[in-house]
């Protein structure tokens, strides 16, 4: 006989987790689906097994959606602090550095168990290894057939949460977008995110395995800046990566898939001037007229970088630097300052941390998460068409989403109103006044950060430019 469930979560990541606990703590009963062989299995590879999961610095433009606006009517309701206390309330003491939000344990583990452990605990039925083909509305019961590799259920509500197409040796391959079309959404066209660039050019093999802490910069074709920013910066055989790299890759791959061009900056010494550079070639080349141009920029630059700089300024290596004009001098301090290059693509989903795109968002309640397409259907986390930078954002979202999601359908059930932009108060029934205290110094820290962003003239991170939409039909 098929079984019958109050609300089944498709996909057990994590706002499929959240959404489960924050249902059932409403005496719900939710029947999880996950078609890999544990839940979460994402969540312990994030922040290199650190799980940055969320973070103090929460701003508009740290998160992106064809629907500008639409992040942060999400995020508004609950933020990092409510991560932070949600977390803590399930055993999971924070610890921040710089704005980021980690277990205080450092271990991706220790979120990942707690998070079971309140699944086990509030008896939310899992079911692993037990992948969905099929979803669909039956009006005639008015509620939503299921179909497995294993079994058929009939559920009254449904949360897809099955994450979108980054990583998918995680289990999220794009499944959701294929169900959420069945119901009639629309799809921003999927892009990986947060990833490294490839790019045009023979020197990369040259340059491969440098580090530098420098400042790269992204330019549209008609040299309009996508965005900027600053950091380790990685070299490799086929490109460019590193953290700066990453934030500025989703403005990259919305450019080329649009056919347009896309010119990436390098700036290796972001604290210097080009004058002073310059400067400093023409007194090495004084101190010693003997030396290869090599030799001058060794102890100024990593040995490969180096190569590069003197093969695109087109001198052999063992140039004398008695033959070097201070004109020469100047062109090799710009170039350190600007060095620019082809974006030829932007690496694929496979090495991405995050999707781009996703179902649009227009047709999702922000309040409840509910489609405004298909009652009854919730739609949660990266499967949805908003990313966020680099730093604890797309978790923050995935909570966000998760709880958001979970609360309506307990809500709901219990025939209470939906209220839209309520205060969160704990669910767990369990004592929140701990971990309000332990925020406190974190609240602080946050208001001293806000302080000194609003002095430094509240330049973001990475440009919160939004793009134009990109829906493919249904
Ligand atoms: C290497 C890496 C590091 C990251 N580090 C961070 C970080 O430090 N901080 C941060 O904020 N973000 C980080 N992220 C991003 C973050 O992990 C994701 O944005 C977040 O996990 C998305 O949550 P989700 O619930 O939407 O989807 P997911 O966590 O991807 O979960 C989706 C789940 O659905 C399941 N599923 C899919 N299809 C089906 C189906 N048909 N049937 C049943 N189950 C299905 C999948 O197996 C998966 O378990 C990182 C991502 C990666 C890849």
């Amino acid at each position: 006989m098929m079984e019958q469930i109050e609300v089944l979560v498709i996909g057990g990541g994590a706002s499929g987790m959240v959404a489960a606990i924050t249902a059932a703590r409403y005496k719900v009963h939710v029947l999880i689906l996950e078609k890999k062989s544990s839940l979460g299995k994402k969540l312990l590879a994030t922040g290199n097994g650190k799980c940055n999961f969320t973070n103090q610095v929460q701003k508009a433009a740290c998160y992106h959606s064809s629907q500008k606006d639409y992040p942060w009517k999400v995020i508004g309701q609950f933020g990092w602090q409510e991560s932070v206390r949600w977390f803590d309330e399930i055993g999971i003491l924070a610890k921040e550095k710089n704005g980021y939000v980690y277990p205080a344990s450092g271990q991706a583990s220790s979120v990942l168990h707690a998070l079971q452990r309140e699944i086990k605990r509030l008896m939310v039925e899992v079911h692993t290894e037990e992948e969905v083909q099929k979803a669909a509305y039956d009006n005639q019961r008015k509620g939503f057939l299921v179909t497995t590799d294993k079994a058929e259920y009939f559920a009254k509500k449904i949360i897809i949460s099955t994450g979108g197409m980054a990583s998918p040796v995680h289990g999220s391959a794009g499944d959701g977008y294929r169900f959420a079309k069945k119901f009639g959404h629309h799809i921003v066209s999927p892009l990986p995110a947060l990833t490294s660039l490839v790019l045009e050019g023979s020197f990369c093999k040259m340059w491969s395995g440098t580090r530098v802490q420098g400042t790269v910069s992204l330019y549209d074709e008609k040299k309009n800046l996508l965005g900027k920013d600053t950091g380790e910066i990685q070299m490799t055989a086929y490109g460019i990566s590193g953290i700066p790299v990453f934030q500025l890759s989703r403005f990259a791959a919305v450019e080329l898939e649009k056919g347009r061009k896309v010119t990436l900056c390098l700036d290796s010494m972001p604290e210097y001037k080009k004058e002073w550079l310059a400067e400093e070639f023409l007194k090495r080349k004084q101190q010693n007229e003997k030396q290869s141009i090599r030799d001058l920029l060794e102890g100024m630059f990593p040995d490969k970088l180096a190569s590069v700089y003197v093969k695109k300024i087109k001198i052999a290596d063992s140039t004398c630097v008695s033959e070097l004009s201070m004109e020469l001098f100047i062109r090799l301090a710009e170039l350190v300052r600007h060095m620019e290059f082809s974006v030829r693509k932007v690496s694929g989903f496979e090495k991405a941390q995050v999707t781009a795109g996703g179902v649009c968002t227009e047709e999702v309640c922000p309040d409840t998460m509910e489609s405004c397409l298909c009652k009854g259907l919730y739609l949660t986390g990266e499967l949805l068409d908003v990313d966020g930078d680099c730093g604890g954002y797309n978790l923050q979202w995935a909570w966000a989403t998760g709880f958001l999601a979970g609360r309506a359908v307990g809500r709901n059930r219990n025939g209470e109103k939906n209220d839209t932009n309520q205060s969160v108060k704990s669910a767990s029934g369990r004592n929140s006044q701990k971990s309000a205290g332990r925020t406190g110094k974190m609240r602080k820290d946050r208001k001293r950060r806000a302080a000194s962003y609003k002095k430094s003239g509240g330049e973001a991170s990475a440009a919160g430019n939004s793009r134009n939409q990109r829906i493919s039909g249904h």
